[in-house]
């Protein structure tokens, strides 16, 4: 039995001519849209003008950032910040974080002394996940960037950056070095009352690597590297401009997920068909993701039981002296309000405790919304708005886990004082990891889509022109 998507390869370059399956000789061709835009997040398609530097083209429907031209050169602004990013991040891979001492006894760690402590203690995949988190990905996102932004910098651009520039997206959040400072934060506060704690030059450099890291995201602009790629001439596709105020009815239109490029197709395109491979970057193009809303139900029923005894379970066990004191989250959260530590109190309760429960109460919101399939655009505005924030959040919950991984690997004194991780941080650690892919999945469109915003409003059919793309109308463009 062969996989639908085994045949799409190639479609582009043989015009759909040639293929095994007879629906896919009937697909209707698509043609490049130049100058519209689609949401990503309500699915509005819009004309995106050509902007000038420093400006931002938002979505007039629900204020998602559409486009946005930085000041800075599109390949020297990040350059320079990636390389002086790898500098700091080679450096740090070598550099103490901090030092413990009690009673005369001195105990130093580094980025890499969590994870093989973790490991040590017989929690292998919570030692992988933050070695992944704070190690392997920054590299690996660093690098890539370099790579994208040479090969961007040549007068052709290479193949290779193509599926580059597709990964950069899709692993940049799993890069948490901003995520593991706070927890760097969170260790120091609670290690400051037990004994002598030493910063050590890593903890500054990690805190530069946070800063050129966010710096190098706001000067680079993926939009512009794309558009070094010239798809129309290689692959000799149709473009169509929607100039003025014509723009095809939004049921013909679908837009690449990864790259952002938008097409127009003969007929109306079904959510889930497979439209082949996008021209530009090679990803599948499909209106919306596939399953999005079964996917995401599924790790979100998952996190969910996950969650109790997260929540339960302790996470981490002092022992002081040969006497343990196991801590679960919530009591964690007790005790740096106590130490009068407000601000991060508030943040980990948010981030550990909030979240999850958040996310399990929006996906019920959402499925009511589906379900129904009617709703006001100001509540679409509002989930579709919750439903960033969630998006944003969702990585921030990995405090706690390196907070635990950074405590485990400093306290080290034996009967006198140590730290130990506990059942509670594995489950803990899946309902972040199985939250962030459940946000990933679902497709807010879709909600957009069941109250009926994202169908065309057909203008009566009176100045129907008749040949080449008969199906395409005058539209009246929202907000113009
Ligand atoms: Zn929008
Ligand atoms: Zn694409």
């Amino acid at each position: 039995m062969f996989r639908k998507d085994h045949f799409h390869k190639g479609l582009w370059s043989q015009g759909g001519a040639c293929s095994f399956l007879r629906h896919e000789v009937d697909q209707p061709p698509l043609k490049i849209v130049e100058g519209v835009h689609e949401c990503g997040v309500c699915g509005q398609f819009q004309h995106v003008p050509h902007l000038k530097p420093g400006h931002v083209l938002s979505c007039a429907r629900c204020g998602e950032t559409l486009a946005r031209r930085r000041r800075t050169s599109a390949i020297a602004g990040p350059l320079v910040f990636c390389l002086s990013s790898l500098a700091l991040y080679i450096v740090l891979l070598v550099s103490p974080l901090m030092t413990l001492n009690i009673f005369g006894r001195e105990n130093m760690v580094s980025l890499m002394s969590g994870p093989v402590e973790l490991a040590r203690q017989g929690f292998g995949t919570i030692s992988i996940l933050v070695a992944l988190a704070s190690i392997v990905m920054p590299g690996v996102v660093l690098v890539c960037m370099a790579l994208i932004l040479y090969g961007a910098s040549r007068e052709v651009m290479p193949m290779w950056v193509r599926p580059l520039l597709t990964w950069y997206e899709k692993l940049r959040p799993w890069s948490m070095i901003e995520v593991y400072v706070i927890g760097v934060i969170v260790a120091y506060t609670k290690l400051v009352d037990l004994a002598l704690v030493t910063l050590q030059p890593g903890v500054y450099l990690l805190g530069g690597l946070m800063v050129m890291m966010a710096a190098m995201d706001s000067a680079f602009d993926a939009d512009m590297i794309w558009k070094h790629r010239s798809v129309t001439k290689r692959k000799g596709l149709g473009l169509y401009r929607a100039e003025g105020r014509r723009m095809p009815p939004e049921k013909h239109m679908l837009s690449c997920h990864a790259c952002g490029l938008t097409f127009v197709a003969r007929g109306p395109v079904d959510n889930d068909e497979d439209m082949g491979d996008c021209p530009r970057c090679g990803q599948i193009l499909r209106r919306r993701k596939r399953n999005s809303f079964q996917a995401a139900l599924c790790f979100l029923v998952a996190a969910f039981i996950f969650y109790i005894p997260a929540n339960l379970l302790p996470v981490m066990a002092f022992i002081k002296m040969g006497h343990g004191h196991p801590s679960t989250i919530i009591s964690g959260v007790i005790q740096l309000w106590e130490a009068g530590l407000y601000f991060l109190a508030l943040l980990v309760l948010f981030a550990s405790i909030t979240v999850p429960v958040l996310k399990v109460f929006l996906l019920a919101l959402m499925i009511g919304c589906e379900h129904r399939g009617r709703a006001s655009e100001a509540s679409l505005k509002r989930l579709t708005g919750l439903y960033k924030v969630v998006v944003f959040i969702g990585r921030w919950s990995m405090i706690d886990v390196f907070m635990i991984s950074i405590l485990a690997a400093v306290v080290r004194f034996g009967f006198m004082a140590s730290v130990t991780a506990e059942l509670g941080v594995v489950f803990f650690a899946m309902v972040v990891v199985l939250t962030i892919f459940a946000a990933d999945l679902y497709d807010p469109r879709r909600m957009w889509d069941a109250a009926g915003y994202n169908q065309e409003v057909l203008v009566p059919s009176a100045q129907d022109e008749g040949g080449g793309v008969t199906e395409l109308q005058d539209m009246e463009p929202e907000k113009a």
